[in-house]
């Protein structure tokens, strides 16, 4: 089988297990996990900001990164697909008391316009208060779609006059990174806080980090623990971000390439691929999935007339070839 449905669906390389096994480890609830510590570090700088911290999913990293900067009864604006809207179970509402309103791009864009028509300023005792905004980079459900740096800039420039703070859901920023070669510290300087994930194109089996001011850590370490996320001997997961960091980032444009390949093969305009996710309208979606499994390819449905294709560090080119081949043959 041929795993196209997400790129979570990775195991980790024997050189990594390797990395793993060697770990040197301590109790990271009480603060004494080296391993721990340097990926926090490396990832703090790598984004510019002042610290890190590992968690378990990308889905606590932005519960807690949002709540960080909006407060109970405020609000979060995002775009009608994000992640934190669509696929986080209401998180943020349930345990944060946040609410959103969202803005639609049919690419998951920054609509500044429409952004600036939601936008609730500090208006008296009547009405909730937009507290932050919040991106996604890349863009999930809109096919892996990059957010342009100039457009982050322009929103930055705005929340900042506005004195909204911007939250960014970078589970692929490593993505982004590498489809235009962005410095991962300019995306880091239009946030104040963000959430990244290791075990999507990195390839690692678990773990994210929220990234942020060291007080937005301090306090946000005090409520993984709350939520059941304290850890203890958790550098060996933290190994296996150290050598996804080193061996596996640079290599992401493999995977935008074979995506690109894919879409060509299902009548996809592969300018429109920036990354490694190919979304394929489909009226026929589930049979669509169907007949691919019984052909080798598994692929999923993030709609009911939308297919998914994620490339990712198990597809090799040779897999991506013969992908291609099953599904130009369905299409
Ligand atoms: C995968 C993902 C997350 C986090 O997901 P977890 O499964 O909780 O690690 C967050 N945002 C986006 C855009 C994602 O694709």
């Amino acid at each position: 089988m041929i795993d196209l449905r997400s790129d979570t669906v990775t195991r980790p390389t024997e050189a990594m297990r390797a990395a793993m096994a060697r770990a040197e480890v301590g109790d990271d609830v009480y603060g004494e996990d080296p391993t721990v510590a340097a990926l926090q570090d490396r990832v703090a700088e790598l984004f510019g900001h002042e610290a890190a911290l590992f968690m378990p999913t990308g889905s606590m990293a932005n519960v807690l990164a949002v709540r960080s900067v909006v407060a109970p009864g405020q609000e979060v604006l995002c775009e009608a697909s994000a992640h934190i809207a669509r696929a986080e179970l209401g998180a943020h509402g349930a345990y944060s008391g946040v609410t959103m309103r969202t803005w639609i791009h049919p690419r998951g864009q920054v609509d500044l316009a429409m952004i600036q028509g939601i936008f609730a300023p500090e208006m008296g005792p009547f009405f909730v208060r937009t507290a932050a905004i919040s991106v996604e980079n890349t863009h999930n459900f809109a096919g892996g779609a990059v957010l342009p740096l100039a457009d982050l800039r322009d929103l930055r420039d705005y929340a900042t006059g506005v004195g909204a703070a911007i939250h960014l859901d970078g589970a692929r920023i490593w993505n982004a990174h590498v489809a235009t070669g962005t410095p991962l510290a300019e995306y880091g300087a239009v946030a104040d806080v963000m959430a990244v994930c290791l075990s999507k194109g990195l390839g690692a089996p678990v773990g994210s980090l929220l990234v942020g001011s060291r007080d937005t850590v301090d306090e946000a370490r005090v409520w993984r623990k709350r939520m059941g996320g304290g850890m203890r001997q958790v550098g060996i997961l933290a190994a296996a971000g150290l050598h996804a960091l080193d061996h596996h980032v640079e290599r992401l444009a493999d995977d935008h390439a074979h995506a690109r390949l894919l879409a060509e093969a299902c009548g996809v305009d592969p300018a429109g691929v920036d990354t490694n996710i190919v979304v394929v309208p489909r009226g026929d979606a589930a049979e669509f999935v169907a007949r691919a499994a019984d052909e080798g390819v598994r692929v999923a449905t993030v709609g009911p007339t939308v297919v998914r294709l994620v490339t990712h560090l198990d597809i090799t080119r040779d897999d991506a070839e013969r992908a291609a081949k099953v599904l130009a043959g369905l299409v």
